[in-house]
């Protein structure tokens, strides 16, 4: 019998090698792949008729034979349609499919298939079925994993499709000891909120009782997962309140003293003035250093509204005090600009530091020097990507650390860095406009500081919302801003960096703009699966001017300050949350000349309710009350714009919940566990202790690319 803690080799149909693959994602055990959660669930008790499929109608799922099929190649150059007629008992319909030649391989005549899409009509007036996703279930399925019930479908993860990790799961769940799967939320507690144990749960997330609604399933609302998310929630708030505990209770940290000296030093290295925003936020974090007690703090401050020049200020006290101070950032082309521009404002001043950069991509040899420098205090300075808080990053003498955009790390990373010094003050940064009532909830251990203001001299980013109807005048107008020496960011949405189709849909989308657009025109790509040095070379490029429009998958979508660029136009626009779009806007309107922000809507949804969310946009340049829209739109998941990068199951569960309730009664049965006595603390420590390497991956926020 396998258990809970059994590593996935020693399952049936994963070897050494797919084991490896499966570890390399931090996947290593049964408990482990039991937490891939489903990102959808497809009716598979009975399959809608061809027949009965209308345009613009909800996707269906049919059990369908291929009749025929052919693969066109479009004039524009490397841009394919790949055509598939099939049947079942009721009628016929094309099904359509772009850029994806190899299907012509797959979806061969007479093959039985599970499609899954939606009806629309095309520009000929026919009615098709558009890019639907397949499925073969052809092949044993004794047990009806595959069809005849509600089936989970699962994103690609290592080189499992949704298919072959829909059986493993089964496989894990059907054969598991339940003795070796323990609750972590106390009996009572599930009790009391008429939550249903961990195995329960789990069950019935991956595969949904018969007669569950489909409904209920879509907005999480099933018990199986408010138990789910009751218990991750409850997990969390338990490791904030604790930490807020030890913080109030036991600890002392560094007092610093903030000289006079450093005052001037500092001010004369700035070309600008500080906002009066900015100099509050100074002054709330000078007390916390001033003081003994560690600092714990929050800065939230939209796009644009110079965090950084905030969190430079911060580190040079610690470093001037003789501490080491880090700086961390959520991707490698980030750790690189800030490492950019901190040595250029430090080297025009007279501030003696050594500053050195902690990535990934590092060559052994420069990751050996430079990890001699952090350990021997000969860098003060050390910037990095989570690359930071590895094991075998040994700090001399941390005593600060700055996390640039929260929202991609968790608390437990978080931890991990500043268990690298002894009690190390602690500020992070997001441009996320968390609404208060989120905040409380993720960030309960933090103390919240608020830049509400932009440096002055900027003009307000003219965003409009177009379809494909104006694509035309879209281009004529990105020309004209090019022809003024003005450069363009162009975003195309993947649902997930890895997947290969849509890589493909958008390079087929830069070659066009290459070959047929703005042939005259210089064109860079950047995306999430490219080498640190070829990201690094095309962005260098952008920021040099010698690029004019650069097409990016949202790897962008954070931090980059290029303030010649005025236009940002957004493909697929209503694939974005409205705070991810907030985020990408703010990449341009960073000089003094009119920006824009367009908004492209793809065909398929003008009109709808897509509509409606994105002129939240053209109103309004307010972060919060963006931030505000999205949450009672989409949820919480929204906020934080996470689909770009593959959810974690903490934001998946929060994004399917709209049950603020929930979140509330998590953290009061946690507070209550904390507060109540040292023996009931104890459980609590001993329980995420427990769980530690597991549970740092269930609320791994930093999946990025
Ligand atoms: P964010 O908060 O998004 O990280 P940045 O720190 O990148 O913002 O700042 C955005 C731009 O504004 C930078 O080019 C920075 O130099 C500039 N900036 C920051 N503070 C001020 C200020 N007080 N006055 C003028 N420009 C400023
Ligand atoms: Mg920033």
């Amino acid at each position: 019998m396998i258990r809970a803690d059994s590593e996935l080799r020693y399952l049936k149909g994963v070897g050494p090698r797919r084991a490896e693959k499966l570890a390399g994602s931090g996947f290593k055990t049964v408990e482990d792949l039991l937490y891939v959660l489903p990102f959808r669930w497809e009716d598979r008790r009975s399959f809608a008729a061809v027949a009965d499929l209308r345009p613009g109608g909800p996707e269906a799922t049919l059990s369908v034979r291929v009749d025929s099929s052919r693969l066109i190649r479009t004039r524009r150059r490397g841009f394919t349609i790949f055509e598939a007629v099939v049947s079942d008992d009721s009628g016929s319909i094309k099904g359509v499919w772009y850029n994806q030649p190899y299907l012509a391989r797959v979806l061969t005549d007479e093959r039985q298939v599970i499609l899954y899409g939606r009806a629309i009509t095309d520009r000929y007036g026919h009615v098709v079925l558009d890019n639907a996703e397949y499925e073969f279930i052809d092949g044993e399925d004794r047990e009806g994993v595959h069809a005849g019930r509600i089936v989970p479908v699962y994103r690609k993860l290592a080189d499992l499709n949704s298919r072959a990790l829909r059986r493993l799961i089964h496989l894990c769940l059907a054969e598991m000891d339940p003795q070796s799967l323990d609750d972590l939320v106390p009996s009572e507690v599930l009790e009391r909120h008429g939550m249903c144990d961990r195995r329960q749960a789990l069950w019935g997330v991956h595969f949904p009782a018969a007669d569950a609604s489909l409904d209920e399933l879509r907005e999480g609302r099933t018990v199986a997962q408010r138990s789910l998310a009751f218990e991750e929630i409850f997990l969390l708030q338990l490791a904030l309140a604790l930490r807020r505990h030890g913080l109030h209770h036991e600890v002392r940290g560094i007092a610093y003293e903030v000289p006079d000296l450093l005052k001037t030093r500092i001010k004369k290295m700035l070309p600008f003035e500080l906002t009066r925003a900015q100099k509050k936020v100074i002054g709330e974090i000078g007390a916390d250093l001033k003081s003994s007690h560690p600092m714990n703090r929050l800065l939230q401050g939209d796009v644009g509204s110079g965090k950084t020049v905030v969190a430079l200020l911060t580190l040079l006290v610690a470093i001037e005090n003789g501490y080491q101070a880090a700086l961390m950032a959520p991707t490698e082309i980030l750790a690189e600009q800030h490492h950019r521009n901190i040595r250029r404002m430090i080297d025009g001043s007279e501030i003696d530091c050594e500053v050195v950069c902690l990535t990934g991509s590092l060559r052994a040899a420069e990751r050996r020097e430079v990890l001699g420098k952090i350990a021997d205090h000969r860098a003060q300075l050390v910037i990095g990507t989570h690359a930071l808080f590895e094991a075998g990053v040994d700090f001399a003498r941390l005593g600060l650390a700055v996390i640039d955009e929260q929202h991609r790390f968790g608390v437990l990373q978080r931890a991990a860095l500043t268990g690298k010094g002894e009690r190390p003050d602690v500020l992070v940064m997001t441009a996320t406009p968390i609404p208060r009532s989120l905040a409380m909830t993720l960030y309960g251990d933090l103390d919240l500081s608020v830049i509400d203001e932009l440096p002055p001299g900027r003009t307000p980013v003219r965003t409009l919302v177009r379809t494909e109807r104006g694509r035309s005048r879209v281009y004529d107008g990105l020309r004209k801003e090019v022809g003024r020496g003005r450069q363009v960011y162009i975003v195309v949405p993947l649902v997930e960096e890895t997947a290969k189709s849509d890589l493909k849909a958008a390079d087929a989308f830069a070659l066009q703009l290459r070959t047929e657009i703005f042939p005259d025109l210089e064109i860079g790509m950047v995306h999430g699966r490219m080498k640190a040095a070829e990201k690094e070379a095309v962005m260098s490029g952008f920021r040099e001017g010698r690029i004019q429009i650069l097409v990016a998958t949202t790897v962008i979508e954070v931090g980059v300050d290029v303030p010649n660029a005025t236009v940002m136009l957004v493909e697929h626009a209503e694939r974005f949350g409205l705070s991810q779009l907030h985020q990408l806007r703010g990449r341009v309107g960073r000089g003094s000349d009119r920006s824009y922000c367009v908004l492209m809507v793809g065909q398929e949804f003008s009109g709808q309710d897509a509509g409606e969310r994105l002129a939240v946009m053209e109103r309004t340049s307010d972060g919060f009350e963006i931030a505000e829209k999205d949450l009672e739109l989409r949820g919480p998941g929204a906020v934080f714009g996470t689909h770009q990068h593959g959810l974690s199951d903490l934001q998946f569960l929060a994004q399917v919940l709209k049950i603020p309730a929930l979140l509330e009664a998590a953290r009061r049965e946690a507070q209550a566990m904390i507060a109540e006595s040292a023996d009931s603390r104890e459980r609590a420590h001993e329980l995420l202790g427990s769980l530690r390497g597991n549970w740092e991956k269930r609320l791994d926020l930093a999946r990025v690319g």
